[in-house]
């Protein structure tokens, strides 16, 4: 794979359940030099620290709603700055956030004052049933956000991470319930962002069962227009 010859600050938009997770960990793996952040692994890192955000994101995460923007907003935002991902070349991509289009408005707003914006949006488009057959069997481990698959990617060691050996948990979200009501949620605030980043000139749209399927493509998008013969 090529290495990338231009910073790439990419968005990922996917259903709950879509397989966001599983993709930026690939791309990771093959770009070292990408850093990324996810509005959910954070938030669930607030709640395990017991912190003052973690107390209001506990009920709305459990029943599948979202948290309010400005809240999930600073959070990232901080985040970003804290790691120092704004100031110079430096390569990111955002898994989970924006989600909705007053999340991109005052990402945009800041991202400007600091002179980098989003230059790519993928939306995954993945099938229903696919993405229940997935939460039903999905475990992560929450310090990392590691996430396995019982299916398609068991721990070695049944209920434990592979990296620290550390117990695996099962998202109180993930159940069928619970994951309707993140499905439209979904559906209802995708198509305004879908609209903010159109405008802009930056989004795509990339289809597929499986993570197998879809990260090939992903990284063959990224590759054209951030690699050394890259379209930009
Ligand atoms: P996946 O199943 O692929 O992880 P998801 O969207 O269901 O996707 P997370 O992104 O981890 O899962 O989000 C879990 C919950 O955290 C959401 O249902 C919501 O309550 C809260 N949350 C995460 N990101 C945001 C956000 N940007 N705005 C508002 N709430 C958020």
């Amino acid at each position: 794979f090529a290495k990338l010859t231009r910073p790439l600050r990419l968005l990922l938009i996917a259903p709950p359940g879509g397989g966001k997770g599983t993709i930026s960990s690939k791309l990771l793996k093959q770009h070292p030099e990408i850093t990324s952040l996810s509005s959910g692994d954070l938030l669930r890192q607030e709640i395990k620290n017991q912190t003052s955000i973690g107390s209001q994101a506990t009920s709305l995460m459990q029943s599948g709603k979202l948290l309010p923007d400005q809240l999930v907003s600073d959070l990232v935002i901080k985040e970003l700055k804290t790691q120092n991902l704004l100031q110079g070349e430096k390569s990111w991509l955002l898994d989970g956030f924006p989600r909705t289009l007053a999340q991109a408005q005052i990402l945009d707003s800041d991202l400007y004052k600091e002179s980098s914006q989003i230059n790519m949006v993928i939306e995954l488009k993945v099938p229903h049933s696919v993405i229940l057959d997935r939460i039903e069997n999905r475990w992560v481990h929450i310090p990392s956000g590691r996430i396995y698959n019982l299916t398609y990617s068991p721990p070695k060691v049944p209920g434990l991470d592979d990296v620290t050996g550390e117990p695996l948990s099962k998202r109180p979200d993930d159940n069928v319930e619970v994951f309707k009501q993140r499905l439209e949620q979904y559906e209802k605030t995708v198509g305004p962002l879908r609209e903010f980043y159109g405008k802009q000139g930056v989004l795509n749209y990339i289809a597929g069962d499986s993570s197998d399927i879809i990260f090939p493509k992903v990284q063959k998008l990224i590759e054209e227009c951030f690699g050394p013969d890259g379209k930009y």
